[in-house]
């Protein structure tokens, strides 16, 4: 397969101009779109016209001018013919999931996933009769195993929150359509870096609020995939966008489209920044998790898989054994060092801190959290790319120190 080049995908979707020539886009914020005939608004509703077909737009909970041109750069980034942006990535991920399941459907999901989407799919989708097995990802036997004639999805992350193992997308794509089930990928730990839907997914979806925004200013969410797909999420009588309502604010899909022309750049930058950092550790006998080292279990498969140029992502972990360990560590790289903040969310310029299993995955039961390979003490960082790298390392070094790590 040939590499994809993100990056350059969306420099020929990029044909934009504001008003008056402005180089920057114009933000279209009404909420409502008049007509000048009063007979094409009953045309509208019947879906003869439409933004795409006539330029028709109807109501921005529906489509809007300015989330559509978000839209269509993401779809360009991802390599699918249509995207919908919306108000978070669990969003994204619940209408996706309501869309494509009805009550007695199966979910076969990895189990190291973020915990949001684990307490979706473990505690609300069952009061809608909607059952999820969860399984280790990377056992392709398992997943097999796993499955039943009512299965419709296939559901992973492409590196896995927080235990960043790596999806085998190729295979997995392959089981669910021999299978008539659909591939859904959260791609949010890993944009640019891997192209799901070039490896045979059929749903791409993902947390904006991360390292596409960049900013941790915003909360956002995208879900890319055919535009048959995209086109039933927004069908006025049962679309689940549409209805569920999770619509994007065009002034926030104003300031992510300000931000892509540099996402290739930022993540060329946490990837360097990480794989230095995560060498260093790794010098120093430390148990650290990294996809770009050869020690991590799927480095070969995310070497394989992975654009080339856009190095092994910016997330790392650090295994520090027990809570306590994690917490004090936290605190003197925060509070003394300031080498990153204490706070979930990643893909921030800053480097941020967190201990995953007492926050972001703590709807996952202990029992299971130790199943997919999560310690109490594990440490993820989300590598910023402020500061210089020498100083950074020296932080990390005396921090580790101090705590009697190293
Ligand atoms: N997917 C992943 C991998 C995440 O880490 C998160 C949030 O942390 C989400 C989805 C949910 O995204 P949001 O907070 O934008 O709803």
């Amino acid at each position: 397969m040939q590499t994809y080049n993100p990056e350059k995908a969306l420099l020929r979707a990029r044909r934009e101009f504001g008003e008056h020539g402005g180089v920057a886009p114009s933000i279209s914020r009404s909420a409502t779109f008049t007509v000048i005939e009063p007979g094409t608004m009953p045309e509208i509703f019947k879906g003869l016209k439409t933004p795409d077909k006539n330029g028709c737009f109807l109501y921005s909970r529906h489509f809007n001018p300015t989330v559509d041109v978000l839209s269509r750069y993401l779809a360009a980034i991802e390599d699918t013919e249509a995207a919908m942006c919306t108000a978070s990535g669990m969003s994204a991920i619940a209408c996706t999931l309501l869309q494509l399941c009805r009550s007695h459907d199966h979910i076969i999901a990895s189990d190291t996933i973020y915990g949001g989407t684990y307490a979706l799919m473990h505690d609300v989708l069952p009061d809608m009769k909607i059952q999820t097995t969860f399984v280790n990802i990377t056992d392709i036997d398992a997943v097999e195993r796993a499955m039943t004639p009512a299965t419709r999805v296939i559901y992973t992350e492409a590196v896995g929150n927080p235990t960043l193992r790596i999806a085998d997308l190729r295979t997995l794509a392959d089981l669910a359509h021999e299978h008539q089930a659909v591939l859904v990928v959260d791609n949010t730990f890993s944009p640019i870096i891997v192209s799901p839907a070039r490896l045979g997914a059929d749903i791409v979806v993902h947390s904006l609020t991360k390292f596409i925004n960049g900013a941790s200013d915003a909360i956002a969410g995208v879900i890319c995939g055919t535009k048959e797909f995209i086109l039933r999420l927004m069908e006025l009588h049962t679309g689940r966008v549409m209805l569920l309502g999770p619509t994007m604010d065009p002034r926030i899909a104003f300031d992510i489209i300000q931000r892509l022309p540099h996402l290739a750049i930022r993540m060329k930058e946490h990837s360097r920044r990480a794989l230095a950092i995560a060498k260093h550790l790794e010098g120093m006998g430390l148990a650290v998790r990294y996809p770009g080292l050869p020690s991590h279990p799927q480095h070969q498969l995310m070497t394989d898989i992975m654009n080339k140029g856009f190095g092994h992502g910016g997330m790392l972990c650090l295994d520090c054994k027990t809570r306590e360990k994690a917490e004090v560590l936290m605190g003197v790289l925060q509070n003394q060092e300031k080498f990153g903040l204490i706070a979930v969310s990643l893909g921030y310029f800053d480097t941020l801190l967190s201990c995953s299993g007492s926050s972001t995955s703590s709807e996952i039961p202990e029992t299971d959290q130790q199943r997919m390979g999560l310690s109490p003490g594990l440490l993820r960082i989300a590598i910023g790319y402020t500061g210089d790298l020498k100083s950074r390392k020296a932080q990390i070094t005396r921090a580790l120190k101090q705590v009697g790590m190293v």
